[in-house]
């Protein structure tokens, strides 16, 4: 069973009157990307912040590479690094010089930090507009140099608070291919917290959905599916012809089938499992012509619309 690299054990943090992280417990594994998914004022950057030691749980406890980041925010902040939604950088300096600058303040030679800038500027794509001005960069760029700038220190994690904010397509695409490669290539954990679904669902390998301090489900996207939609995580849509009455109850024979729905000349079969193969199988025993056949899965967003418009997130904020 692979490591976990932060774990939070019932941690919750009351501001006044404000409850923003409600008994809230998550274990990331090493080396995988954790997406925290919820609207705004769910908690995500207060989870974060815990995570980092810049806030103190109220109750709970966490820990970060196996340290407790409020007795050790600085072993803390050597190992993990952070992008904020929004980098501060110095618009008069250059992309470079800015890396120079924070890797001066945390202590780094000149020529060390020199070198370690070039190569995790060509990591993030930025080789090129090392010597541009900060203030010329567009936010793309910029959220690349703040990624360059995390990944300086050699981080075993990186949290990205919102990282996709603000972007456009095309940057938004090429920061989480981005991610995703630092993920494959050194091995480095990844938690972003984002309320932009589909952008999520292509790089994590899991997600929480966390709604008003809490977290109302976890897993990979088929496990979600299953988890919200209950025995309907799969449909298989079919178009056969003919569809008659006893070919329906065929395939509602099928193990694992819960029903079958007619819609217009094809037909919705809804499953618990995924037995397209029986299905079609079915359909060409009863010598019927098959002229399509395809598989449904529940994508992140139809998830998320589930529980953000659905019964259970009336019920889990009651
Ligand atoms: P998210 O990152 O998911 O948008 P936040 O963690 O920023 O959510 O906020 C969670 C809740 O806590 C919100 O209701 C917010 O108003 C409240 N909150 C956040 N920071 C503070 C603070 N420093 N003082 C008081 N309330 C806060």
């Amino acid at each position: 069973m692979a490591t976990s690299i932060i774990e939070l054990k019932e941690i919750t943090k009351q501001y006044d009157d404000q409850l923003a992280v409600d008994h809230l417990s998550l274990s990331i594994k090493k080396g995988e990307i954790f997406g925290l998914l919820g609207p705004n004022g769910a908690g995500k950057s207060t989870t974060i912040l815990m995570m980092l030691g810049l806030s103190e749980p109220t109750s709970g406890t966490v820990h970060v590479c196996g340290l407790n980041p409020t007795r050790h925010p600085l072993g803390v902040k050597q190992k993990v690094g952070y992008l904020p939604d929004d980098v501060g950088f110095y618009q008069h300096m250059t992309g470079l010089e800015n890396l120079m600058y924070t890797a001066a303040l945390n202590g780094m030679s000149r020529e060390a930090a020199y070198k370690r800038a070039m190569h995790v500027l060509d990591q993030v794509g930025l080789v090129d507009a090392a010597t541009k001005k900060n203030g010329k960069y567009s936010r793309g760029m910029r959220q690349r140099l703040g990624l360059a700038d995390v990944l300086m220190k050699k981080p075993d994690v990186i949290i990205l608070d919102e990282p996709t904010l603000g972007i456009d397509p095309e940057g938004i695409r090429e920061l989480l291919q981005l991610i995703r490669h630092l993920n494959e290539q050194d091995g480095i954990t990844v938690l972003l917290s984002s309320h932009q679904l589909h952008q999520v669902q292509q790089i994590c390998d899991r997600v929480g959905i966390f709604v008003k301090g809490k977290l109302l489900a976890e897993g990979n996207i088929e496990s979600l599916a299953k988890q919200l939609f209950f025995e309907d995580t799969f449909v298989v849509n079919v178009f056969a012809d003919p569809i008659d009455d006893s070919l329906i109850q065929s395939i509602h024979d099928i193990h694992g089938v819960n029903r079958v729905e007619m819609n217009h000349s094809t037909m919705d079969v809804y499953c618990q499992e995924d037995v397209t193969p029986d299905i079609a199988r079915t359909i060409i025993q009863h010598d019927r012509a098959l002229y399509h056949i395809n598989k449904k899965n529940y994508g992140l967003d139809e998830i998320y619309h589930r529980y953000f418009e659905g019964r259970e997130l009336n019920e889990a904020t009651k």
